[in-house]
């Protein structure tokens, strides 16, 4: 299987492993497969056996062989059996699925080591840096800044590796206790906190500040982790697999998913799947007070938001202005027009957004592509929190909540059960908990013991020399 960018049509399709380790195609697109390939319905009766059989990291293996062509079968068969393992994930299905109400379910994607969705990716992530990094000679120092969830899952998922650093930006004094425990109570020799005398943008204009400079990366390595790398949308696409697997019987049953959207990655899983032909039924996008994507699908007007106009909510990992995972999908509903996309993203995000709701191909979105969309507003996860809490005993978190708001007024609507994606536990978000059940969650008990761990977390001033003159002084030729 070859890559190809969504902006250049021309350029020579590359293999999984160069990908693997860039962030965009050097035209500035994302990489997405020549083609998706197509499960027929011997493959789908294979994967209910394997996924019994031999559990999630069976299916995973099985999925990612279909788009990874230069690594062999078994290392892949490793890499997936390591990544997602019990008690490392808390459940020996790694994703289980319950049932909540009428057509409703949970799909636990937060059952990971930092009890949010992102481990669903990181942890595979982090065994194919160090299997690729090995095969080469080479290291890789990654740079990131985080608000929450990112950091600690890329933190927990690079933790012990060999030739891979990870130096995680924070503003100081603005994470929850929770999240703070979480990432400075690590103490392994290649994990570098660093809490800024600033807020979360200072940390992210010191990392852009420190990707502009050619010279300091080259010298030292410097890679990312971000949302549109194409091994995390991969390692996504496996879930909606098995999630279908455990509320279906036979493969003519189609299953619909509600996902809490912030930078269209996981439901971009999603989309992928549906291509590959997996029986999805609806796509649902699922977003917060800040509804570029929401408008975007009722409307077919995408328009990015300025910093200004970014609210700060209590689903803070849905709170973006631009969705960047969502040139991808629309460059597959362009019909794989590289050149249009180009504009679309190249020129006009960066003027504002641009308009589709003339175009046949927005009227087309809803059957072709399944797509329909929903937001939800702080009083609604809020009151969905409660009520969830009270009728059914089930504590959700915020992000969760919204896909649940969202699913319950369309649940109507759609013939097939819906399937939510619970994107983090509650444990993260403690403050809103309390304000919608008037009591903080329960620590589970395997977070329990981080809470009294030492803290590691170096104090720096806002000021991309100094963070630079540390990740020199931290990282060895
Ligand atoms: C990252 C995240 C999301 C949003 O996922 P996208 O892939 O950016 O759409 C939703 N909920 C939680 C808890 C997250 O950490």
């Amino acid at each position: 299987m070859h890559y190809i960018s969504t902006r250049d049509s021309a350029a020579t399709p590359a293999t999984f492993c160069d990908i693997l380790l860039a962030g965009l195609a050097p035209d500035g697109g994302l990489y997405l497969p020549v083609e998706y390939p197509q499960l027929d319905d011997v493959t789908l009766t294979r994967w209910r056996q394997v996924l019994s059989e031999g559990g999630y990291p069976a299916l995973a293996a099985e999925v990612l062989k279909l788009f990874v062509d230069d690594i062999p079968a078994e290392d892949i068969e490793a890499m997936t059996a390591r990544a997602y393992t019990y008690p490392k994930f808390s459940r020996e299905e790694i994703v289980p699925v319950t049932h909540l109400e009428n057509n409703i379910y949970l799909g636990h994607l937060s059952e990971g080591p930092t009890a949010a969705f992102k481990d669903m990716a990181m942890q595979l992530l982090g065994e194919l840096f160090e299997y690729e990094l090995a095969r080469r000679h080479d290291s890789l120092t990654i740079v990131g800044a985080t608000s929450g969830d990112t950091g600690s899952s890329a933190e927990y998922a690079m933790r012990g590796r060999d030739n891979i650093r990870v130096f995680m930006l924070t503003p100081k004094d603005r994470m929850t206790p929770f999240q703070q425990a979480q990432m400075f109570g690590l103490d392994d020799p290649n994990i570098f906190n660093i809490s800024l005398d600033g807020v979360f943008d200072d940390c992210q204009d010191v990392v852009k500040a420190i990707s502009a400079d050619a010279e300091f990366k080259r010298a030292n390595r410097i890679g990312a982790v971000n949302s549109i790398n194409w091994a995390r949308l991969l390692a996504q696409v496996v879930y909606y697999v098995s999630s279908w697997i455990r509320v279906t019987e036979t493969n003519d049953q189609r299953v619909s998913f509600c996902v809490p959207t912030g930078n269209f990655g996981d439901i971009c899983a999603g989309h992928i799947a549906r291509q590959m032909g997996l029986p999805i039924d609806r796509l649902i996008v699922a977003t917060n007070e800040n509804d570029v994507l929401d408008e975007f699908f009722r409307t077919g007007d995408y328009r990015v938001r300025s910093s200004a106009d970014t609210f700060v909510t209590s689903s803070p990992s849905m709170d973006i202005s631009r969705a960047s995972n969502f040139e991808r999908f629309i460059f597959d509903a362009l019909g794989r027009d590289a050149e249009r996309t180009r504009e679309l993203f190249g020129e006009k995000v960066k003027a504002g957004g641009f308009d589709l709701s003339d175009d046949p191909v927005f009227a087309d979105l809803p059957e072709k592509y399944g797509f329909i969309s929903g937001k939800s507003m702080h009083a609604d996860r809020v009151a969905t929190i409660r009520d969830i809490h009270q009728r059914l005993g089930v504590l959700i978190d915020p992000h969760t909540a919204d896909g649940v708001k969202v699913a319950q007024g369309l649940a109507e609507q759609i013939d097939t059960p819906i399937i939510c994606l619970e994107t983090a536990l509650p444990v993260k978000f403690a403050e809103t908990i309390s304000e919608a059940i008037g009591h903080e969650p329960e620590v589970p008990q395997r977070f329990a013991e981080i809470m009294k761990a030492d803290r590691h977390v170096a104090d720096l001033p806002n000021d991309a020399e100094a963070v630079k003159r540390f990740i020199s002084d931290n990282t060895e030729a």
